[in-house]
C-alpha cells in the first residue's frame, strides 16, 4: 500500500461495496466445545470498498452464525445506502446506515455487524490515503498491549488436559488466559482448580460462560472463583438479561465482564449506566466498527473502566483491535487467539496479526493502516459454507 496525495478538502466517492464471505471446516480433532456449542467451521464476512480513484479498503464483519445473510445485507441494502458517498466521511456513512437501518428498524444484530465491517474498511481507506498506521490516525502511538490467551480454545475437556493446554499457552509467553465455563458448576470448578494449581498464582485467570449460566450457577461457582482469584467472569447471561447481571454482581467479589454482544454506544450506554460490569468488551466487527468502538471507549473511560475488545475470526479484526487499543486512554487486555487451527488468522495476509513479546504483550504492526497485506488468492480459495459454525 502506498501513500496517495489528497489535497485538503478533496473527496473520493464510494463506487462499490461488496461482501466477501469466507469459511473453512474445522476438523473433528481440532473442534472445541464451549458454552455456545461445538465448533464445526469458521466463518467471516470480509467487506470490500472501492473508491472513485481506485483505492480499495477491507474490513471484517462478524458472521453472526449466519454469514450468508450478513453478506446479502451488505450486498443489497448497505450498498444502496452508501454508493456515491464520500469515502472519507466515515462519521457521515456511519450516521446514514444507522439512521436508515438501525434507528428506523430497531437494533438488529445483522445491521450492526454489516455496518461494522463497512466502517473498518473506510478506516483502511483513510489510512491508505494518508500513509499512516491506524493507531496514529486515531490519535495514538505504538505501545505494548497486554494480551491473554483466548479465542476458540481452553474449552470443555478433562481438567488434566485443560491444565496441560493452559501450561502450553503460558510457555509461549501469555501471562493471562481465559477458560470456557458454562458447562456445569461442578465441572467448571474442577477445571478452574486444576488450571490454577498448574499455572500458579502469577497468571491471570479469566473465565467466560458464553451466556450459559443461570443465576444459581453463578451463586454456586462464586466461592471457588474467589478462592482461585478469577479476574473476571464474562457473559454469565445474554446481554438483555440486565436484572440477572444486577443480581449476579451482588453474589461475590469476582467482577463481571460483557460487551461482545452489545451493539453500538446505545447498548453500551445502558450497560455502563447499570454499573454491574467492570470490564467492557466491544467487538469492533460487531459493535459498529472503529468509529463506534472509540466512542464506547470514551464512555467507559469516563467511568474509569478499561476496554478489552473481543476479537473475531480473521487477522483483520485482530490487528485492528490492537491499533484501537493503542489509541484509547483506557486499554485493557487484547484477546490473543490461541485456537489451534485458524488459517484466517495465519494465512489471510502476508503478515501474522501480532506476536507476543517477552512480557506477554502485543504491539501494533508497522506500516500503513493495520499493517496487513491481504492474500487475495487465499481469500478466493475459501468461499462461504452456509450454516451455523457451532452446533
Ligand atoms: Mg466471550
Amino acid at each position: 500500500m502506498t501513500k496517495q496525495n489528497f489535497p485538503t478538502g478533496q473527496s473520493i466517492r464510494i463506487v462499490d461495496l461488496r461482501a466477501v464471505p469466507i469459511s473453512f471446516p474445522v476438523p473433528a480433532d481440532k473442534s472445541v466445545r464451549l458454552g455456545i456449542g461445538r465448533s464445526v467451521k469458521r466463518d467471516s464476512v470480509l467487506v470490500r470498498v472501492e473508491t472513485s480513484d481506485g483505492l480499495i479498503g477491507w474490513g471484517e464483519a462478524h458472521h453472526g452464525r449466519c454469514p450468508g445473510a450478513i453478506a446479502k445485507l451488505i450486498d443489497t441494502t448497505l450498498r444502496e445506502l452508501v454508493l456515491g458517498m464520500d469515502a472519507f466521511d466515515v462519521v457521515g456513512v456511519w450516521a446514514r446506515v444507522y439512521k436508515m437501518q438501525l434507528a428506523s428498524h430497531g437494533m438488529g444484530a445483522a445491521a450492526a455487524l454489516a455496518l461494522s465491517g463497512l466502517d473498518i474498511a473506510l478506516w483502511d481507506l483513510r489510512c491508505q490515503a494518508t500513509g499512516w498506521p491506524l493507531y496514529r490516525l486515531l490519535g495514538g502511538t505504538a505501545k505494548p498491549i497486554k494480551a491473554y490467551a483466548g479465542g476458540i480454545a481452553l474449552g470443555w475437556q478433562e481438567p488434566s488436559l485443560l491444565a496441560e493446554e493452559a501450561l502450553r499457552h503460558v510457555a509461549t509467553g501469555y501471562r493471562a488466559l481465559k477458560l470456557r465455563m458454562g458447562d456445569s458448576p461442578g465441572r467448571d470448578i474442577a477445571r478452574l482448580r486444576a488450571v490454577r494449581l498448574a499455572v500458579g498464582n502469577e497468571i491471570d485467570i479469566l473465565t467466560d460462560a458464553n451466556t450459559a449460566y443461570t443465576l444459581d450457577d453463578v451463586r454456586r461457582v462464586m466461592p471457588a472463583f474467589e478462592e482461585c482469584n478469577v479476574a473476571w467472569l464474562e457473559e454469565p447471561f445474554p446481554p438483555q438479561d440486565r436484572h440477572a447481571y444486577a443480581a449476579a454482581s451482588l453474589l461475590g467479589r469476582v467482577p463481571l465482564a460483557a460487551g461482545e454482544n452489545h451493539y453500538t454506544r446505545y447498548e453500551f450506554d445502558t450497560l455502563l449506566e447499570d454499573g454491574h460490569v467492570r470490564f467492557v468488551q466491544p467487538d469492533l466487527s460487531k459493535t459498529g466498527g472503529v468509529t463506534e468502538a472509540m466512542r464506547i471507549a470514551a464512555m467507559a473511560s469516563a467511568r474509569k473502566l478499561t476496554v478489552n475488545p473481543h476479537t473475531s475470526a480473521t487477522a483483520i479484526n485482530m490487528a485492528t483491535s490492537i491499533h484501537f487499543l493503542c489509541a484509547v486512554d483506557n486499554p485493557g487486555y487484547f484477546e490473543g487467539d490461541v485456537t489451534t487451527l485458524n488459517p484466517f488468522r495465519d494465512n489471510i495476509a502476508e503478515q501474522l496479526p501480532y506476536s507476543l513479546d517477552a512480557n506477554g504483550c502485543v504491539n501494533p504492526l508497522p506500516g500503513v493502516g493495520i499493517g496487513l497485506s491481504l492474500d487475495l488468492d487465499f481469500i478466493a480459495a475459501h468461499p462461504l459454507i452456509e450454516g451455523p459454525c457451532y452446533v
